[in-house]
């Protein structure tokens, strides 16, 4: 069986329909280096969401069709699928507990490693200006967070599981431009280390990103820079 290991990713002419006859992704061909940053932008209902689902193996796509380093994603054992490919989701389950326990999630991990994966994702700063730093409970649902140190403390435990591939979907449509940077910068500063697929509801939230990809209806409607688009 194949393995990820530098974090590549290849999608060749993949076509998708929830329902028989309801295409709603088309011929959606990408090849995405490792290390690299792309975004995904789109109007609701293009397709982001769907294309990430098949990237993270949610629902099968044409066998092939979805290749990581190689190897078609349907051939990656899951509990190395799981180590090697993260993801920050829409809305990230914070527990009621430390900012520690947050990044650890049950695995056991020293606090070298928690704060390495921290200062990667650019949350370091914020836990430690909290009373007790990495040991102040959050609340309930991270009561006590903005929603982007919540999006933040998300890439930090999702980095702490050092994977080669990171998944993100932006946190909502209405986060303000501080937010929009502070996530933007962790990610950028990110680039050579994981791979990154991010979408995101606005071209300003992906900025950085090295290649950005316009979804309409479902195709790619355009790929470029930031400037270049
Ligand atoms: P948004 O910006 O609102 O999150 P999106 O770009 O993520 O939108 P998708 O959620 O991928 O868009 O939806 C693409 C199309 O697929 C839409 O027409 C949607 O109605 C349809 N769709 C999404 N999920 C399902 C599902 N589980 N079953 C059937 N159709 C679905
Ligand atoms: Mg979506």
């Amino acid at each position: 069986r194949g393995e990820v290991t530098a974090g590549g990713i290849a999608i060749d002419h993949l076509d998708f329909e929830y329902l028989p006859g309801r295409r709603v992704l088309h011929d959606i061909d990408l090849k995405i280096a490792p290390g690299s940053f792309y975004g995904i932008v789109g109007h609701t209902g293009s397709g982001k969401s769907t294309l990430l689902s098949l990237l993270l193996r949610f629902y099968p796509a044409r066998p092939g069709a979805i290749r990581l380093d190689g190897t078609p994603v349907e051939a990656i054992a899951e509990g190395h699928f799981r180590a090697r490919v993260g993801l920050v989701p829409q809305e990230p389950f914070l527990l009621a507990a430390s900012a520690r326990e947050n990044i650890a999630m049950g695995r056991p991990l020293d606090q070298q490693q928690i704060e390495t994966a921290a200062r990667a994702a650019h949350a370091h700063d914020f836990i430690v200006a909290l009373e007790q730093g990495y040991d102040t409970p959050l609340g309930e649902g991270g009561a006590r967070l903005s929603v982007g140190q919540k999006q933040l403390l998300a890439i930090a435990r999702a980095l702490a599981g050092q994977p080669r591939i990171l998944f993100l979907d932006e946190a909502t449509s209405h986060i303000d431009s501080e937010t929009e940077q502070v996530v933007q910068r962790a990610l950028a500063a990110l680039r050579g280390q994981v791979t990154i697929v991010a979408i995101a509801h606005r071209l300003s939230t992906v900025r950085e990103a090295d290649r950005i990809v316009v979804l309409n209806q479902g195709r790619i409607a355009e790929a470029g820079r930031h400037g270049e688009l």
